[in-house]
């Protein structure tokens, strides 16, 4: 009898753990790790192998920032510049302008794909920006366009059963439609055209531009969900407004922090009051490379996710973030 009941509490005891420990596990799965420029802390930013990298880390999300070729082809790469990322001064050092810096919008997508493109560097000293990073001008990597790599990432999820999104970002449209290029239109068509048409579909479109990210969802429709990226302490006065149209925002996470005191991080109002309006927080860059005020990456992520009480995160180090969160 004694036996039977120590068995049964010991059994209700691992129940109560087990259930225990999955609500617990639910409770952090919830955070959404996006894999930023692909698992760009190992390999070259933005390139296929970059992104093929992330994928197996299991992210939540994989980021493609789009700037648009001279024959409208969405080019997956961070900037509207060609310079910093690939060799494009040896290949076609005459298509330089007159501000010294080579644009991808000059270039079609036959011309892109003759460049190689490498780790991240300063183009006036040549110098590696993160030089614990892959190695610069080794291997052997090429620009893509961003249908490519929705089909990696759609065909991947095919082959293992996952269901891993895309988080496209639009850059500077004001500068591309001084340029006659609506990229907005173009990349919310291909999106449509790939089945990413709602907030269902496992895609979060976002954008630094306010206006064009309101166009988005008030002149062009967009049923999608949209993330307002923050660049300015400034904006974060405006989330009222952001509310009437993106479901989130993505600040700098050092609009999120205030100071520390006596080992205490205090925060800004910025998680809580978007929290009020029902968007999320998705804060950008982690960075086990780049700690600044922290002492370690685990302490950034707690302080930020546990603390701080923000949804997700951009990461360059998509594995460490999973293992954190018990992904
Ligand atoms: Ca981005």
């Amino acid at each position: 009898m004694l036996f039977n009941k120590s068995k049964v509490y010991i059994l209700v005891l691992l129940v109560f753990l087990s259930c225990n420990n999955s609500t617990m596990n639910k409770e952090k799965s919830k955070k959404i790790v996006i894999a930023h420029r692909g698992a760009s802390g190992y390999l070259p930013e933005h390139t296929m192998e970059a992104k093929a990298m992330a994928y197996a880390m299991n992210p939540d999300y994989i980021e493609q920032d789009l700037v648009l070729s001279k024959d409208d082809v969405p080019i997956v790469i961070h900037d509207i510049y060609l310079d910093d990322v690939t060799n494009v001064a040896q290949i076609y050092p005459d298509k330089k302008r007159e501000d010294g810096r080579y644009y991808v919008i000059d270039f079609t997508f036959n011309e892109l794909q003759q460049l190689q493109v490498t780790e991240r560097f300063n183009p006036k000293t040549e110098k590696q920006f993160y030089p614990k990073r892959f190695p610069k001008g080794k291997g052997s990597f090429k620009l893509h366009s961003f249908q490519q790599e929705i089909e990696l990432i759609q065909g991947l999820n095919y082959s293992t059963g996952k269901n891993i999104g895309i988080y496209p970002e639009i850059k500077n449209p004001e500068f591309h439609r001084q340029s006659g290029k609506n990229i907005a239109k173009i990349v919310l068509e291909i999106l449509a055209d790939y089945d990413y048409k709602t907030k269902e579909d496992k895609c979060i479109f976002q954008c630094f531009d306010a206006n064009e990210l309101e166009r988005v969802r008030k002149e062009l429709k967009s049923e999608l969900f949209l993330v307002q990226l923050i660049e300015y302490p400034e904006e974060t006065t405006q989330l009222a407004h952001f509310a009437t149209y993106a479901d989130g925002i993505g600040p700098w996470y050092k609009q999120i922090l205030d100071s520390k005191v006596n080992e205490v991080w205090k925060f800004t109002s910025l998680v809580e009051d978007a929290h009020k309006l029902g968007l999320v927080v998705h804060p950008y860059t982690y960075r086990a490379d780049q700690l600044e005020e922290f002492a370690s990456f685990n302490e950034m992520m707690q302080v930020l996710f546990y603390e701080a009480n923000v949804d997700g995160g951009f990461t360059d180090f998509p594995d460490k973030m999973v293992s954190f969160l018990f992904k």
